[in-house]
């Protein structure tokens, strides 16, 4: 569970991003390697989401990706 950086409120998930129910802040749903933890290229194609580290660790699949609240510029 990650917590809001400006009022330390558990934050929510939403369908493609997270929010602070607390004080409204929007935090963008970043894609990363479990292994390397480094953010992950995000591919589309016809309709599937693919995620790839581009630091040695190929394809992830959806349920290995770390997903992390990262705030959205204001
Ligand atoms: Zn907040
Ligand atoms: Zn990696």
């Amino acid at each position: 569970m990650q917590l809001c950086e400006k009022c330390r409120h558990p934050l929510a998930s939403g369908d493609s991003d997270f929010y602070c129910q607390q004080c409204g802040a929007r935090y963008d749903r970043q894609a990363q390697c479990p292994v390397c933890h480094q953010p992950l290229q995000v591919l589309k194609a016809c309709g599937a989401t693919d995620y790839f580290c581009q630091h040695g660790h190929g394809l992830i699949s959806k349920k290995r990706v770390e997903f992390v609240a990262q705030r959205q510029a204001e």
